[in-house]
């Protein structure tokens, strides 16, 4: 993605105010966690729960939230930097949805655009991958009891695939 792009996404997320940084709680791999920890978070801003996961102040948005924006742009979670597609395991295959435009102004640039909507979702693909590989199985069930509503999917692929394509991303 070129700068201008980047710039122009970045633009279109800072007007929302973070409305997906509100009570977010990002699932958080091991491997995360000592990134994150090695970036300023501490280790009481992670919930233990089911799954593990990046909490929220008390305000309801993501401790990694500050001025209007995320402060942990090049180490956000994989749920982060897929945004704004997410993700559901059902059986032997891996859904990839996108948001509605209703709910994410960034939904309808990317569909402007198809070379960058291609872009970003090769993106979630791979960080969403590499965050089903990563998690212990009971963490990732877990992670896909949460509902998501407003999304439609976009794609299904095999889990046999995603499990085969590990380059350690
Ligand atoms: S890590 Fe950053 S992008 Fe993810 S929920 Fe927290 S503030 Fe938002």
């Amino acid at each position: 993605m070129n700068q201008a792009t980047y710039d122009l996404l970045t633009k279109i997320c800072d007007r929302c105010g973070g409305r997906c940084c509100y009570y977010a709680r990002p699932p958080l791999t091991e491997e995360r966690i000592s990134i994150l920890l090695d970036n300023g978070i501490s280790i009481d801003d992670v919930l233990f729960r089911e799954h593990r996961m990046l909490d929220c102040k008390s305000t309801g948005f993501c401790v990694g939230f500050s001025d209007g924006r995320c402060r942990l742009q090049n180490v956000k979670p994989e749920t982060c930097s897929a945004g704004p597609f997410t993700f559901d395991v059902r059986g032997d295959k891996l859904e990839i949805h996108i948001k509605r435009e209703r709910i994410c102004e960034l939904v309808s640039f990317l569909k402007s655009d198809p070379a960058v909507f291609n872009e970003q979702y090769e993106l979630a693909v791979e960080k969403i991958s590499h965050l089903v590989r990563s998690l212990p199985p009971e963490e990732l069930e877990s992670v896909c009891r949460v509902e998501e509503t407003e999304t439609d999917m976009v794609a299904e692929i095999p889990l046999d695939e995603v499990f085969a394509n590990d380059r350690g991303n």
